[in-house]
């Protein structure tokens, strides 16, 4: 081990593994770089030396200076790309600057996204618009604090230089903290050059770092895909309880360690519609929000395949054991899926109606675009009287429409345990008052593009920190859009 010297205590492990698992890549300086914001509360959990950090977070968090005892490199990957496999992809625009032991013990990657070209960047420029790394550092830091799994944002740089993407646009870099970026893709990227050997060093570094549990266990690869299977089966659950939209679900956007990671052209439903896409490359819709528990499944089966040479000598025998496991997904995410729908209706017995009462409010906000967020926000203060009834019906273009089923509902909760008023707070601990609404998030990427106008950023990230209090100075941030502020679709 090295003593570490600068504001960042690197303790690097992928660097140690094989050679082909990465390249070098320094990250290449921008002219006038500056920082728009650093995220203090989250460098004391990683335990950095922050007020040095802040000093000189504009050079670093450009990548202009690289701390002592980084050891920046681009992870190689493979993926496959709307169903389509691509061999090699690997980091194009993002450099693992190193790890860190964090205050809990964790082991955290520092990555820089948007600091330029590595021997993975292909035609591309290495660079990040502005635009995607705001998106990417609210988005982020709003799953998180909504209690899902996520990669953090740690700090966000304008670099002074344009990119070109359609037009010109100011550049961006945004700093991303992550339990490991290794990816089904990495998993992919080995399995696809036959390596065998290389697969079992790296499922043996990933138990490791984000399963240590199972090392002991008799088949530990096989363990491994049940675990990250489970994760991943819960993970797409809670987006679902709270609308989000991934928007590229790519076996290379896809973490083995059940974190949401790579928030491209990601977004929120507003009005409840399981075929909603917004993502503008998503064509097909492969990605909608209610496709996403199927294609979790498919990514999964991808992992699966990479794994069968570890399984089990006996070819036959290890494609057994891979179904078994792919097959049982959908039971896990069922389970997740429905206790998670069950808390925001604040339903905590087992009775056989349940899910076809979840499935009955789904349908009538389908029926009558009720806004997602709202209809559960305003269903806690019903639950807690019926004076909260108005403000529910309201959102419902047929007001009446949702009148029988609060009717079968109010029954069902009645043969809960819990008061009215504790009913009420803890579905209040479940359904967020605020989610980052897509129009605002484009309020706040055009106000910081054309006057360097941070404001409604910042206030985001503000508000976003505490998703589930009701804030009143910043009602208008848990409004639907306005029919003309309505966003249709998204750019990565
Ligand atoms: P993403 O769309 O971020 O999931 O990226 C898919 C692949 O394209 C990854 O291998 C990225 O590293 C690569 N990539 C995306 N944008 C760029 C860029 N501007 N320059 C180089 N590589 C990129
Ligand atoms: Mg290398
Ligand atoms: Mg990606």
């Amino acid at each position: 081990a090295r003593m570490p010297s600068g504001p960042i205590p690197f303790d690097n492990s992928y660097a140690r593994l094989p050679a082909h698992f990465h390249a070098r890549a320094d990250p290449t300086p921008v002219s006038e770089p500056w920082l728009i914001t650093f995220n203090r509360p989250l460098a004391a959990e990683l335990g950095l030396d922050a007020d040095a950090l802040e000093r000189e977070g504009a050079a670093i968090f450009s990548g202009n200076l690289i701390p002592d005892g980084a050891e920046p490199l681009g992870m190689a990957y493979a993926g496959h790309q709307f169903g389509q496999f691509v061999p090699l992809l690997g980091d194009g625009r993002a450099i693992l600057l190193g790890e860190v032991i964090d205050r809990n013990g964790k082991r955290r990657d520092i990555q820089l996204k948007g600091a330029g070209k590595t021997p993975y960047s292909r035609r591309g420029d290495g660079r990040a618009a502005l635009g995607p790394v705001l998106r990417e550092y609210i988005v982020s830091e709003a799953m998180h604090a909504l209690g899902i799994p996520a990669t953090r944002a740690l700090a966000a740089v304008v670099t002074g230089e344009p990119v070109y993407r359609e037009r010109a646009l100011p550049g961006g870099v945004i700093t991303r903290v992550a339990a490991s970026h290794i990816r089904v893709g990495t998993f992919q990227f080995l399995a696809a050059r036959g390596d065998t050997d290389g697969l079992k060093v790296l499922a043996d570094y990933v138990i490791d770092r984000h399963y240590p549990d199972i090392k002991s266990s008799e088949r530990p690869y096989l363990a491994l895909l049940e675990a990250v299977v489970e994760r991943q089966a819960s993970l797409i659950a809670r987006w679902l309880a709270v609308g989000f939209i991934h928007g590229v679900m790519n076996t290379d956007n896809c973490a083995v360690s059940g974190e949401t990671i790579d928030f491209g052209p990601c977004a929120f439903l507003d009005a409840y519609d399981p075929a909603k896409v917004f993502s503008s490359i998503d064509r097909g819709g492969r990605y909608a929000y209610g496709s996403q528990p199927a294609i979790g499944q498919w990514n999964m089966a991808r992992l699966a395949e990479t794994l069968l040479p570890l399984l089990d000598p006996e070819p036959s025998e290890a494609v057994n054991l891979a179904n078994d496991v792919i097959a049982g997904y959908g039971a896990r995410f069922q389970n997740h899926w429905l206790a998670g729908m069950k808390a925001k209706i604040g339903l905590y017995a087992e009775e056989d109606g349940d899910l076809d009462l979840v499935q009955g409010l789904l349908s009538a906000m389908h029926r009558n675009e009720a806004d997602f967020t709202l209809t559960f926000r305003r269903l806690c203060d019903a639950a807690e009287s019926t004076a909260g009834d108005a403000a529910l019906r309201g959102l419902f273009t047929d007001p009446a429409d949702i009148d029988a089923w609060l009717v079968a509902w109010r029954e069902r909760t009645g043969r809960e345990t819990l008061s009215d008023a504790q009913t009420a707070d803890a579905m209040r601990t479940v359904n967020p008052a605020f989610i980052p609404r897509n129009h605002r998030i484009e309020q706040a990427i055009r106000a910081a593009e054309d006057d360097g106008d941070f404001s409604l950023f910042e206030a985001l990230v503000a508000v976003l920190a505490k998703p589930y209090e009701d804030q009143p100075g910043f009602a208008p941030l848990a409004e639907p859009p306005l029919p003309d502020e309505r966003v249709l679709r998204t750019f990565c």
